[in-house]
This record gives structure tokens, C-alpha cells and sequence, in this order.
């Protein structure tokens, strides 16, 4: 029987071990230790921000960006209805409402929809973005960069800079994605908006088992956050505390794992792009399917592939090739159930979602690992082409 291959497997040298010793050794093995520093030190210089503050996950650090940005349970939050839903429970977490937005063709948000939103449902009032349908303040956005593909952030800012809205952005899947042409040329995903989260689980381009990372331009943001994340402590030997806070700080077993893998992270994007150029060869000119393309103007850093399938085109429809694949050993699955389909966001309020629904019942995403094998690729085309064929 033939190794089953993985959706999205993590990809860690042995070598990682003497840094895990040296936390065992030291004892070192908590919410403290020198892996800590050292991996904030390297994701904020290679994203080129002042500062990271780690975190335990990356819905950790979308909570505690929300948390800084200020957030009450009386505001509004726009998101995207086509993502995860852990870029969407903080906004909950915040006692705050979710309002829903459709996607484009890069799978992130739509941006000429956010625009008609802001202009034709909204209300200025006091500097601020108000709703017409419910008259609550929408002080942030969260806009998510789906696979690695980066959502229209020079329109986005404009939007934001207009209607006076802070912009978060889930970057969680796309570390290393930056933009090549334009006003923010050179600037990673994540460093755009007011604050970016980035995630390091398991099936993330990079991985610390589990763990998360807030970057941001603003020094304040950054401080509050890591105060935040170490449970509010404003004295260590006498344990005074002035707010509610979190246990939300990295591990240092975690980091010991991240700063070995943020030195590999270059080289996995250079294995993914290759990858990804294989299948769309192997997959081009057969009927019915398209390897959805990566957006233009930006290194994207190839995280997840998706193949959308013309239904009326192949032979049985995208789910009887899905449990196909399966039962051959090839992990795949459908992108996700939309958010506001799902039970606890059946009551918010979403903007004319259209898109979003093309690609739920159109999608498969297809083995991306970064160690992947040439004969892994091969297999995976030869078993959808024998499935699809007419
Ligand atoms: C993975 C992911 C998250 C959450 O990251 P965790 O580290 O698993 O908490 C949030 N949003 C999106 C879009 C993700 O893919």
C-alpha cells in the first residue's frame, strides 16, 4: 500500500531536536526562554517590522489585534464570508457582530463590493463608519489573505483610509506573500494594514506545532498586545495586575522550533512554486478543470493549490472525484463551508454573497506539502485524470 499523501504535512529537518535539549536541558520549556525573543527577532526583520509579538496560535493574536484595536461588544466587524473560521470567532470573542462580505477572483475579499458597502449601507457620524440597518459604529475590517494570494491592499487601504476603518489582516496562510508592484511594493502580507496576524500550525508554510505571531507598524499596539499575552502582569514579584488579561504567550518549545523553520521558509516557497507549475502542466489542457491561478503584481508564497471544476464538463461532479482521491490515498478536500451558513453566524448580516458560493461547490484543493515528490505530483494528476474523463 502506498504512503498516504498528505494535504498539507509539516515539514521539519531533525535537526530541530538540539534546539528542543536546549530547552529541556534548561529547563526553559514555558511561556519564557531565549527561543522566544529570537524567533519575534526574526519574523519582525524578515517582514521588516520593529517588532513581532508571539503568540499561542494565530486566532490568539487575531483576538488580541482586535482586543487593541479596541473593540466593543456594540461595534460591527467586516470580514469575509469564504475563509476559516477561526479568522472570523474573535470578533465574537469580542462580544462584537461579524458582517459578512462576498470574495473576487483572488478567492480574498471583494473589494468594489466593500466600496458600494461603505457608500450605500453606511453613514458617517462623528468621524465614524456607521451601519444604515442597525446604526452601530464598524471600526475595523478583517480582510484574510486565503492561500497565500494577497487581497487588493491598495484599494483596501484606500477604503480604509475614506471611511476611517482599521484594517486587520489575517495573514495566517500567506507569510512570505509580498506585493511587487505599486504603492506597497515590497511590503509583506500582513504589514499593510494597521496589524497582521500569522499563524505556525501544523499545516501552515512554516510550523511551531502550534503558534501565532502580531505584527504591526505601531509601537503601542505591539506593547499592549505582549503585556496582554502575559496575563496583564504589571509586577512579576508581587503579581499586580491593571487589566483582564491572557495566557497567550508563545512556548519557548514552540520557538525553538520556529527559528529553525523561518531560516527554511525561503526554500519551501521556492519547492511550492515549482511544485504548483508542475501540476498546472500535468493538469493543463484536460477538460472541465483550471489550477486556480495565483494574483498578479505579487510573490505569492504558494501555500494551498485549488483546482476549480467545471462540473457539467467532467464525468461524476467534484465530490465523487474528492472521495475518489480519498479512498487512492490522496488527502483532499473542498474549501471551506461558508461562514455565514455555519450555525453561530446564521443571525449576522452578509452583502450580497455570490462568488463565494461558486467556489464553495467548485473547489478542491489538492496536496501542497512542501515535501511533496515529483512521483507524489504525477500520481495525484494521473488518478484525477482517469476519474474526470468523459
Ligand atoms: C490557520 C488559520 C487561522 C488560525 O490559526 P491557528 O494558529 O490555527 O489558530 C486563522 N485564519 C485563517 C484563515 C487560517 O487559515
Amino acid at each position: 500500500m502506498r504512503k498516504e499523501i498528505q494535504l498539507s504535512a509539516p515539514n521539519l529537518n531533525i535537526d530541530i531536536v538540539d534546539n528542543l535539549k536546549d530547552c529541556i536541558e534548561t529547563g526553559w520549556v514555558s511561556t519564557g526562554g531565549r527561543f522566544i525573543t529570537e524567533f519575534e527577532k526574526k519574523i519582525a526583520d524578515y517582514v521588516n517590522t520593529q517588532d513581532a509579538v508571539s503568540t499561542q496560535s494565530g486566532t490568539a493574536a487575531l483576538h488580541l489585534a482586535l482586543k487593541v484595536l479596541g473593540v466593543s461588544q456594540e461595534d460591527e466587524v467586516i470580514v469575509p464570508a469564504l475563509t476559516f473560521i477561526a479568522a472570523i470567532n474573535p470578533v465574537r470573542y469580542m462580544g462584537a457582530s461579524p458582517i459578512f462580505m462576498d470574495c473576487d477572483e483572488s478567492i480574498c475579499l471583494d473589494t468594489d463590493k466593500l466600496e458600494r458597502f461603505c457608500r450605500e449601507e453606511c453613514y458617517m457620524e462623528k468621524g465614524e463608519l456607521h451601519n444604515r440597518k442597525t446604526n452601530k459604529r464598524i471600526p475595523v475590517l478583517i480582510v484574510v489573505h486565503i492561500f497565500g494570494n494577497m487581497a487588493n491592499m491598495e484599494k483596501i487601504m484606500e477604503i480604509a483610509k475614506d471611511y476611517h476603518i482599521k484594517v486587520v489582516e489575517d495573514a495566517t496562510e500567506a507569510l512570505g506573500s509580498y506585493i511587487n508592484t505599486g504603492r506597497f511594493s515590497g511590503r509583506f502580507a500582513g504589514t499593510i494594514g494597521d496589524i497582521g496576524a500569522y499563524s505556525f500550525n501544523a499545516n501552515k508554510i512554516i510550523t511551531t506545532g502550534g503558534g501565532g505571531m502580531m505584527v504591526s507598524h505601531n509601537r503601542e499596539y505591539l506593547n499592549e498586545a505582549r503585556y496582554l499575552s502575559l496575563t496583564a502582569k504589571n509586577d512579576s514579584l508581587f503579581f499586580v495586575h491593571d487589566e483582564v488579561g491572557y495566557n497567550y504567550r508563545m512556548l519557548n518549545i514552540q520557538a525553538a522550533l520556529g527559528v529553525s523553520q523561518i531560516d527554511e521558509l525561503e526554500k519551501f516557497i521556492e519547492v511550492k512554486i515549482r511544485n504548483y507549475n508542475e501540476y498546472k502542466e500535468l493538469l493543463s489542457n484536460i477538460n472541465g478543470i483550471t489550477l486556480l491561478p495565483f494574483v498578479n503584481g505579487t510573490r505569492t508564497n504558494h501555500w494551498f493549490y485549488s483546482l476549480y471544476i467545471n462540473q457539467q464538463k467532467i464525468c461524476g461532479s467534484r465530490d465523487e472525484l474528492m472521495y475518489h482521491l480519498i479512498k487512492e490515498g490522496i488527502q483532499c478536500r473542498p474549501v471551506w463551508k461558508l461562514i455565514h451558513t455555519q450555525k453561530p453566524y446564521l443571525s449576522y448580516q452578509s452583502y450580497e454573497i455570490e462568488k463565494a458560493y461558486d467556489y464553495e461547490n467548485n473547489i478542491l484543493n489538492l496536496p501542497c506539502s512542501s515535501n511533496l515528490t515529483h512521483e507524489d505530483i504525477e500520481y495525484v494528476c494521473n488518478k484525477i485524470i482517469e476519474k474526470i474523463r468523459v
